[in-house]
């Protein structure tokens, strides 16, 4: 049967765009098709900010890092994982892979070096000047286009199909108009993103953060498990996810975790703090899910000025989600807190901030902190931002079967695949690890996708 196209890609995130960007550079036909009526999925809802360690950009920077260092971060932050070969092999190309973004791509992104986040221990994040991961997926969707490549939206893939051998060749795709067709292709891609938006999966898997508010995209509804479990496919990482401790409630855009890692508190609707911060955006979330009500992110002016290199922030505070008070007490009073619960929340971090006591819970790292001067409020709620478990795949995104052996054509990557964030819960999210999945993993199937596929026609 001829193939509509050499290799299909199902799902127009950072993922799917760079599967396809690889693929057809690679000397193959490509075609993608997207079930919403526009791309980006999660990826434009993100920072944009790709990790990489060895980067041109750190050199020149002088910032001096390493692949096994960064593998070192990410087995110390995430703990046991269900695929340690992928995250080495994920890591060591992922200089190549920024660096095929600047280059390849041509995405606007630069090293940030105002911040390093959660789980790095060098400055290694790649992202826009704006932070804003719309401005990546944009820069692909520009590649995409340059190069012909049909984009479908609002063309769902409904079912993978099978080729009678145990493999896929193509998929059964449904318009949002109800239209039907079916797609053959010689390699299927899938890039369909995580759970995280589909409840009955989020309780199955990761049901300490089920019931949280989740804050991604609509797509990802878990196509890649439910089909991967016809197929027979393993599974890996089920129980990781990203959490976001501080989505500005009820604005709902994320309060830029800069606030809170330069030295910024969270406080509780008692106004009192309960835990330590520096655990993350998304290995804090937990903390601030059981408090069950809104909490309070609270910070100082020199802070809110770092934050403000940031446009999503100045948004935020511009529409009026961050509030100023020249007392902590005043901030209270802004949304009828406890003023001297606050104020004494305050003083006794200042206090282990400056050394004359240790914090109540253990926090170690104060920035900028302690917190002085005129001072600012922002009210938050925890939120699911994507799951990190999915599909096994080989080193170059093969599926896996659960005994090992690959699914013949099918390739996924993302948010479809096992990540690289330990097997379980919130804390072993280390910025970026969406990202570099993403799009180091999608660039390597794209590759191995149109290896495959130009073996075949050799053969
Ligand atoms: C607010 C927020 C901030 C984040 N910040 C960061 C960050 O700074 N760095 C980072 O690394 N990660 C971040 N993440 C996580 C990151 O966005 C994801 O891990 C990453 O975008 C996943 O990329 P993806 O291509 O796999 O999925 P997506 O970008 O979600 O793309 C999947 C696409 O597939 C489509 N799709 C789904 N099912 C089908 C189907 N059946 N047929 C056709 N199409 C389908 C979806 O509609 C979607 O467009 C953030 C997430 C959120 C929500």
């Amino acid at each position: 049967m001829q193939p509509d196209a050499d290799v299909l890609v199902i799902g127009a995130g950072a993922c799917g765009l760079a599967t396809a960007i690889a693929a057809h550079d690679s000397g193959v036909s490509v075609a993608i098709i997207e079930k919403l009526d526009r791309p980006g999925g999660n990826s434009s809802l993100s920072t944009g900010s790709v990790p990489a360690a060895g980067s041109r950009f750190q050199r020149e920077a002088g910032i001096a890092d390493s692949p096994e260092r960064f593998v070192a971060d990410l087995m110390r932050i995430g703990g046991a994982t269900d695929c340690p070969d992928l995250v080495r092999r994920v890591v060591h190309t992922s200089a190549a892979t920024v660096e095929w973004l600047a280059d390849s791509v041509g995405a606007r992104i630069a090293l940030v070096t105002a911040y390093k986040h959660i789980g790095h221990s060098v400055p290694r994040l790649h992202a826009p000047a704006s932070r804003r991961g719309q401005d990546l997926v944009d820069d692909l969707l520009r590649a995409v286009e340059t190069r012909g490549i049909p984009l479908a939206v609002g063309n769902g893939a409904s079912a993978l199909l099978p080729d009678g051998r145990g493999g896929v060749i193509g998929a059964d795709v449904e318009t949002i108009n109800g239209e039907r067709q079916r797609i053959i292709a010689r390699k299927v891609m899938l890039a369909v993103n995580g759970f995280a938006g589909n409840r009955d999966l989020v309780a199955r898997f990761c049901p300490e953060i089920s019931g949280a508010q989740y804050f991604g995209a609509r797509g990802s509804t878990g196509e890649a498990v439910l089909w991967g479990e016809q197929l027979g496919a393993g599974f890996g990482n089920m129980g990781a996810y990203q959490g976001y401790a501080a989505v500005s409630d009820p604005h709902g855009s994320i309060l830029s975790w800069t606030t809170i890692e330069k030295g910024g508190i969270i406080v509780n609707g008692a106004g009192q703090r309960f835990g330590d911060e520096s655990a993350g955006y998304s290995g804090y979330t937990p903390n601030v899910m059981a408090q069950g009500v809104p909490c309070f992110a609270i910070f100082d002016q020199q802070i809110f000025d770092v934050a403000a290199a940031e446009e999503e922030f100045v948004e935020l505070a511009s529409y009026g989600g961050v509030k100023k008070g020249a007392t902590p007490a005043d901030l209270a009073n802004l949304h009828g807190l406890d003023a001297d619960a606050v104020t004494a929340s305050v003083e006794s971090y200042n206090k282990a901030a400056r050394g004359e006591q240790l914090d109540a819970f253990g926090r170690r790292d104060f920035a900028l902190a302690p917190l002085s001067g005129a001072v600012y409020i922002c009210r938050v709620v925890p939120g699911l931002f994507h799951t990190q478990g999915g599909l096994m795949v080989d080193n170059d995104g093969r599926v896996l079967r659960s005994n090992g052996q690959p699914i013949a054509n099918l390739f996924a990557g993302g948010g479809a695949a096992a990540g690289l964030s330990g097997r379980t819960g919130a804390s072993g999210y280390a910025s970026g690890n969406g990202l570099l999945g993403a799009i180091g993993l999608g660039r390597l199937a794209g590759l191995a996708a149109a290896d495959e596929v130009k073996s075949w026609n050799a053969a």
